[in-house]
């Protein structure tokens, strides 16, 4: 019993994170699966991915806060001796990338094509201290650091026992968005193209039509858990709860077509009422302009 006890410590030891549990690491931690940690102040927060290999640790995103960094960090450190080899980017947007450089260099930002170009460009614009949870103090030792690694349609990123497949969404809610998936423990850390139980930001060049494929696509590759850029971790039903809603409000949006009103007289007078619970209410005239769109383009949910 007791030589049992001492292997299974000795174990414990060399395998570190596979025993820490995730109150171990603080309030702000969840355990998905054996060494897949997500970390999040909150439910509106980005989420940030700890992946723990034999040969070291991925993560996806690089957290909202410098706060949040600095915590996964110091959670890395408790969960193995082995260092942070790369950071995979699931979009653009400063509230996943601005902290790259608490982690890089040494580890190996990889994202997809044209996100390091977004980033400059969120960078430079003056709304970038409000999206990026970053203090105007924080700023004066800043240092924007943009991917080492881009990719164009689809990556396969091997480290140590893992696999990591890099996938590219198209329109679905940053210039780039990548999905992660990991085949073999069928996790998928899904980008922002749902958002639990929340309203998308649905920016002019995202189509609602490519959203739905993106959501197809995802359910296809039967994961078991389901991580959205935002949220608590959840299962496909994040992709059939995202459907509904977009067949309900594109159904709408037609009717409101067909009867001759505008875009502005539809934002005016349309309502969600079943969607009350969700956050971010204040999106929902951008999802209206997106059914428009959609509708005027010849989109209907049945073809
Ligand atoms: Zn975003």
């Amino acid at each position: 019993m007791k030589a049992a006890r001492v292997f299974f410590s000795l174990t414990c030891l060399l395998l570190f994170g596979h025993c820490l549990r995730a109150q171990d690491l603080g309030p702000h931690f969840k355990k998905v699966a054996d060494g897949i940690f997500v970390e999040s102040a909150s439910e509106a927060s980005s989420n940030c991915g700890i992946i723990l290999t034999n040969a070291g640790v991925v993560l996806i995103d690089s957290g909202y806060r410098s706060s949040d960094a600095q915590e996964v960090s110091a959670a890395v450190k408790k969960l193995t001796p082995l260092p942070i080899l790369f950071l995979v980017d699931s979009e653009n947007h400063p509230d996943h990338t601005t902290n790259h450089w608490v982690f890089s260099p040494p580890a190996v930002i990889i994202a997809g094509q044209g996100t390091s170009e977004a980033m400059r460009k969120a960078f430079d614009s003056p709304d970038f201290l409000t999206r990026s949870g970053m203090t105007r103090e924080g700023l004066t030792n800043y240092q924007l650091i943009t991917p080492q690694v881009e990719y164009h349609e689809k990556m396969t990123l091997n480290v140590g026992e893992r696999t990591f497949e890099l996938l590219n969404l198209k329109n679905v809610h940053s210039e780039t968005d990548t999905a992660i998936w990991l085949p073999h423990e069928r996790v998928l850390f899904a980008a922002s193209a749902a958002v639990p139980k929340t309203f998308d930001n649905i920016r002019p060049f995202v189509t609602i039509p490519d959203k739905l494929n993106a959501f197809k696509m995802m359910k296809a590759l039967n994961p078991e858990i389901v991580i959205s850029g935002h949220g608590s971790p959840g299962t496909t039903k994040i992709f059939d709860e995202a459907e509904q809603y977009y067949a309900l409000l594109v159904q709408r949006v037609s009717k409101m077509i067909q009867e001759g009103k505008s875009d502005g007289q539809i934002k005016q007078e349309l309502r969600m009422p079943e969607y009350d619970d969700w956050a971010a209410q204040d999106r929902l005239p951008t999802n209206i302009d997106a059914a428009y769109r959609a509708v005027k383009a010849g989109y209907s949910p049945d073809k």
